[in-house]
């Protein structure tokens, strides 16, 4: 359903450009590695259809989502890209795989032996090797098993070797190193396979990690790859909601469910159309669970959530703006060129990929490029 700007609460805006050029970005930075994109959970919220598009006009031939259903979307859309499913692969599945041309990711030896079987090496498929994380993949004994049986990778249609990063927003963690060196061991296992390991903080960490292929994900909707340093990467989401009402509040009085907030003075509250049905988190509540107060911005001016976010509104505390610049109608900026992602993350304790996966359907959604 698309909502007309003028009947919904807020207006979510996606500059595809932004998006853009973070890949380029990325793909400049592993060159001559293969940049391609990781367009899950809708495109981390952003719309898996619009993104894919936008990147594959750029250039990215290579796309991965985590379910099959997610996958035959981006077919629709892309009728010749080459599509990863990351979560593997189900009993029953594999008819769907073949009728829209996905690629799963074969995680363990029950999935590549019915794979194979069905296939006879027809279609092809990666293999995720497990080398740290312990989540998706096989383990060290079942991949020398796999590398031992030339006869069963042909027929499962081997035609990438991956692994995930544990730790990779974190450059200064040792698990890095070690990951890097299992994986490079994994490649003299398998020397006729392109091989795949990094994610997009991945890319950061250095060339050694590029391989023949990457996975960015967050990064290219303007989260940052980089735990606690400056954010390389554009602004891809902007948000922006309206004010509904502005009241008085007198000192002593408490603003919201359970009345967290309480005014210390005579307080100007300003109520806007935006709530946690659409991804504004409740822990950016007052008091916030992270780093808070969580902040929107009027007129150029930060002024803070008060009280509890509640589903479809949030309350902020306007005293200190000129009334002028805050009544009924007025848009507040709650995402775009004051506030990213990462503050919303760390004011309610949390990741920019939490954030993006949680943003609401109910928006206005507009498309820039
Ligand atoms: C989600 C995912 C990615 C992308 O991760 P980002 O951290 O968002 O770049 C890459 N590979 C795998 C296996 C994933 O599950």
């Amino acid at each position: 359903m698309s909502v007309p700007p003028d009947l919904a609460g807020a207006t979510l805006t996606i500059n595809l450009a932004a998006l853009v050029e973070n890949w380029r970005m990325i793909a400049g930075n592993v060159s001559p590695a293969e940049c391609g994109a990781t367009v899950k959970a809708d495109g981390y919220g952003c719309g898996a259809c619009e993104v894919a598009s936008a990147l594959w006009d750029a250039g990215c031939r290579t796309f991965f989502v985590a379910l099959p259903m997610e996958g035959k979307q981006v077919r629709d859309t892309l009728p010749d890209a080459i599509i990863y499913v990351l979560d593997g692969l189900l009993a029953g599945q594999v008819d769907f795989y073949i009728a829209h041309d996905l690629r799963p990711s074969l995680v363990s030896p029950e999935d590549l032996s019915e794979w194979a079987d069905a296939t006879d090496g027809r279609h092809k498929a990666a293999v995720h090797i497990d080398t740290g994380i312990n989540r998706l993949g096989f383990d060290q004994a079942q991949a020398e098993a796999l590398a031992g049986d030339a006869e069963l990778m042909r027929r499962a249609g081997l035609c990438l070797l991956m692994s995930h990063l544990a730790s990779g927003d974190d450059d200064t963690n040792e698990a890095n190193a070690s990951q890097r060196d299992r994986f490079a061991g994994l490649r003299e296992l398998f020397p006729d396979l392109p091989a795949s390991l990094a994610n997009a903080p991945g890319t950061f960490l250095g060339k050694e990690f590029a391989h023949d292929l990457v996975r960015p994900g967050v990064a290219l909707y303007g989260g940052n790859p980089l735990t606690g340093k400056p954010n390389p990467m554009h602004r891809v989401v902007s948000l922006t909601a309206p004010v509904l009402q502005v009241r008085d509040v007198s000192p002593g009085y408490g603003v919201g469910y359970g009345a967290t907030w309480k005014a210390e003075r005579r307080s100007r509250i300003a109520i806007l159309g935006v709530g946690y049905a659409d991804g504004l988190l409740r822990a950016m509540s007052w008091p916030a669970l992270g780093s808070g107060p969580a902040q929107v911005s009027i007129a150029g001016q930060m002024v803070p959530i008060v009280g509890r976010v509640s589903m479809d509104m949030i309350t902020i505390d306007v005293t200190d703006l000129d009334p002028k610049h805050v009544a009924r109608g007025t848009k507040a900026e709650l995402l775009g060129s004051n506030i990213g992602v990462d503050d919303w993350a760390g004011w309610s304790g949390t990741l920019a990929y939490e954030i993006l996966t949680s943003l609401g359907r109910r928006y206005a959604k507009v498309y820039s490029s």
